[in-house]
């Protein structure tokens, strides 16, 4: 069936899955959401459980990507997934941590996060887009990063034919081992600049770019495009969506749960974009039973999720789990898109009250909609640290602070409710990217730099450090360029023009 996406902001507007992709943003601000979700019968789940990974992403994919042939979006997820890019076979391995509680583990990529399910698939979504949408021109994705992100989509798009990337990170904001995975970056389509500000100043000074006409011409005039790789992109989100199909199949595959048994999903949220990916998977047909939102002190969906008044009026607090600090959730829009009937007035006046007074309330039915499907929690730094510990000591699990945010809300609400239904709870980080902390929550001195934590880790745990973060320490450094919010511009400018 035909597959058209409409705007959050705009029901009447209607464009093809390749320009959602290509354009990231619709013109008026809205996100683009799917007209409709494809609904997967008994029989389909039957059929992707006897598929690999892959399979299941092909299948999926094409009923999203409609304008998309089946061999391209082959191509697109062999390039993704395929050899050797995950160190396990499936990408989204499945770890039963005790009874009906497993960890879905999507840190197998090469970052060590998350955000390579999305990311690694991404730039060849966008260039097939692209060609469909503007033909013969070459995209330049522009990335302002606070850490994972920048990585993410600089090993996604390194020597993807069609795209550059430059990244920007905040030279004073980002941890060392983040700092050297991004300046010994490989790919001969790739650039990075530290920045000499916080990553606010790298993010204002991307926006000021991305909204410079002259810029924009000037690139034109030599065939360049410049384009975002950011999660509000729909192209991020649908390969998400995959992996809670592919985990409902592993619990069938694996005899956990039997055809039509409900299971609970727990995500650790920041810009709600993977918790989005779980809801969608929900009205696809896959059973979950609650989301389960999990946040860390910077809690605003909590109180949202439980009041129905999003204020984002507070203190930003920097934590132990960095990649959820958060407080405008950008891909809640497209839940209460779909929470208020697709009624694009109600969802604008949020947005613009949001941005001109930092808060809004959502109507009574949107609330009780969104209680029966939802629970949301948080946890601070100290319940976090103990998550780990607990974990680590109960069973022999180690995982990383973003996860234990998730583990520790997931316990509070089995605690509250009773509920002992089965259980997948997303990981979003191997512990080794966040050595100092994991070291600190498990009471052990986190001596040396950050290299030297890895390896004390690693004598802790004797859990394997991943290859790509254990080979960082001897790899050349290719990038060391400072630049300020004032030549930003310049330098992208001059890097694109130059390089070819
Ligand atoms: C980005 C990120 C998150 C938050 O995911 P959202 O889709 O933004 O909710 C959680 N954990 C880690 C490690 C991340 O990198």
């Amino acid at each position: 069936m035909n597959m058209l996406y409409k705007s959050t902001r705009d029901s009447l507007k209607e464009v093809t899955a390749a320009q959602a992709i290509a354009q990231g943003i619709s013109d008026e601000g809205g996100l683009f959401v799917p007209a409709f979700l494809p609904t997967l019968t008994d029989d389909d789940f039957e059929r992707l459980a006897s598929y690999d990974y892959n399979g299941r992403a092909v299948d999926i994919l094409c009923r999203f990507l409609s304008d998309f042939t089946e061999s391209e979006i082959e191509n697109c997820v062999s390039a993704a997934y395929g050899a050797n890019k995950f160190d396990t076979e499936n990408p989204a391995n499945m770890h039963t941590l005790h009874d009906n509680v497993n960890i879905l583990e999507l840190w197998h990529g090469p970052t060590c996060a998350f955000k390579d399910m999305a990311l690694q698939l991404l730039p060849h979504l966008l260039t097939k887009s692209a060609q469909k949408v503007s033909p013969g021109k070459t995209t330049a994705i522009l990335v302002a990063t606070s850490g994972d992100t920048g990585k993410a989509a600089l090993e996604g798009f390194k020597d993807v034919d069609g795209t550059k990337v430059v990244v920007f990170y905040p030279g004073e904001g980002v941890s060392m081992l983040q700092k050297m995975q991004m300046i010994t970056q490989e790919g001969n389509n790739v650039k990075v600049f530290a920045i000499s500000g916080n990553f606010d100043d790298a993010q204002t000074g991307v926006k000021k770019i991305f909204t410079d006409e002259k810029i924009k011409d000037t690139l034109a005039a030599d065939n360049i495009q410049l384009s975002s790789a950011n999660s509000i992109n729909w192209g991020r989100l649908v390969p998400q969506i995959v992996y809670y199909v592919s985990a409902y199949c592993d619990l069938l595959v694996s005899g956990k749960i039997s055809k039509g048994d409900k299971f609970n999903v727990v995500v650790p949220t920041g810009n709600f974009g993977n918790i989005l990916a779980a809801y969608y998977a929900m009205r696809m047909g896959v059973p979950i039973a609650k989301l389960i939102c999990a946040s860390n002190k910077n809690k605003v969906l909590t109180d949202f999720i439980n009041s129905g008044t999003y204020d984002k009026r507070r203190d930003f607090y920097v934590t132990a789990s960095p990649s959820m600090d958060i407080l405008i959730s950008s891909n809640l829009e497209r839940l209460l898109y779909e929470l208020e009937d697709n009624d694009d007035g109600i969802i604008k006046s949020y947005m613009s009250a949001l941005q001109k007074d930092g808060i809004y309330t959502v109507s009574d039915k949107c609330l009780k909609r969104m209680q029966s499907l939802f629970y949301a929690g948080y946890m601070d730094d100290d319940g976090t640290f103990g998550v780990i510990k607990e974990c680590f000591e109960k069973y022999n699990y180690l995982c990383d602070t973003h996860t234990a945010v998730a583990i520790g809300v997931y316990e509070k609400y089995a605690a509250e409710t009773g509920d002992d239904t089965a259980t997948v709870i997303a990981s979003t980080a191997s512990p080794y990217k966040f050595p100092t902390s994991v070291l600190k929550a498990l009471g052990k001195a986190a001596d040396g730099d950050e290299f030297d934590r890895l390896y004390e880790l690693n004598n802790v745990s004797g859990v394997k450090i991943p290859q790509s973060l254990a080979e960082l320490k001897s790899k050349p450094v290719r990038f060391n360029e400072t630049c300020t919010s004032d030549n930003m511009a310049q330098k992208v400018v001059d890097y694109l023009l130059n390089s070819k």
